[in-house]
């Protein structure tokens, strides 16, 4: 009876730990660097590792392994860090990247699957920070999400030229801000402000900013998102996210439950190379 008890509870833990295949395996593939699929449900092969320390930035929750990305997406985050220290920031504070193969997360955000999406927190590190800190960092948001505006005190002219530089990089398709901040962004005088048209509103983002590249050449199996409306996004569209009087549920940070998305069939290769 005992020896059954035991077997039954073995076998509940294999589940747990098979659960999500993508989140078990702890090394990129061998394969060349492909990301295949697309950004909400993919997968990554021949993944780079983001060094945890580099010119500009510190890579916070590496306990997590998700800093693993396509070697474009390195390349990107290493160039934006030593511009940003250029321009006399602190050290850029880089979260979730992907997991060594991609896939999707168990938990959060549904996306970053391809080694293509990275977040990057709106706090900054000053200095060097230790393993504990970086481990749990502390978060600052630029938004007061009850009353739908900046926050002030927590919003620098650095913020503005983290997203300027960040979305001027031709290899980038797209960043998700919070509304608000695109608003803030928009209302401030720019000399060029084409660049302003790949940074889009969404819901969340407001400690952290999300960063999307192209598909890189090479990844044939990659799948882009469709291309962004012409003009800078500061009209009547980005008014739309404006909270209604009527519309509690809009303005709620909502969490979709997620749907099980069949993968491209190269995602298998991907996982068992
Ligand atoms: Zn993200």
């Amino acid at each position: 009876m005992i020896l059954f008890i035991f077997l039954f509870l073995l076998g509940g833990l294999i589940a747990i730990a098979n659960a999500n295949p993508w989140e078990n395996v702890t090394s990129p593939s061998k394969g060349s660097e492909q990301s295949i699929g697309s950004y909400a449900n993919g997968c990554l092969s021949g993944a780079e590792a983001l060094p945890l320390n580099g010119v500009g930035y510190q890579v916070i929750r590496s306990s997590r392994h998700r800093y693993y990305a396509h070697p474009d997406m390195v390349a990107y985050l290493k160039k934006l860090a030593s511009k940003t220290q250029g321009f006399g920031l602190d050290d850029l504070m880089i979260a979730d990247i992907s997991m060594p193969r991609g896939g999707n997360f168990t938990s959060g955000h549904s996306s970053h699957q391809t080694g293509l999406d990275a977040d990057i927190w709106l706090s900054f590190a000053p200095e060097t920070l230790t393993r504990e800190r970086l481990e749990s960092p502390t978060a600052v948001s630029v938004v007061d999400l009850k009353s739908y505006s900046l926050r002030r005190d927590s919003w620098m002219d650095d913020h503005a030229i983290l997203f300027q530089v960040a979305a001027s990089e031709p290899e980038v398709a797209r960043i998700f801000v919070h509304p608000v901040i695109k608003e803030t962004l928009c209302g401030m005088e720019w000399e060029d402000r084409a660049w302003l048209r790949k940074v889009r509103p969404w819901w969340g983002h407001h400690y952290h900013m999300h960063v999307r590249l192209h598909c890189p050449d090479g990844s044939q199996e990659c799948v882009p998102q469709n291309v962004i409306p012409a003009g800078d996004g500061c009209g009547s569209e980005l008014m739309s996210w404006r909270p209604k009087p009527d519309d509690g549920k809009k303005n709620k940070e909502t969490v979709k439950k997620k749907r099980v998305k069949v993968k491209p069939s190269e995602c298998q290769i991907v996982l068992t190379q």
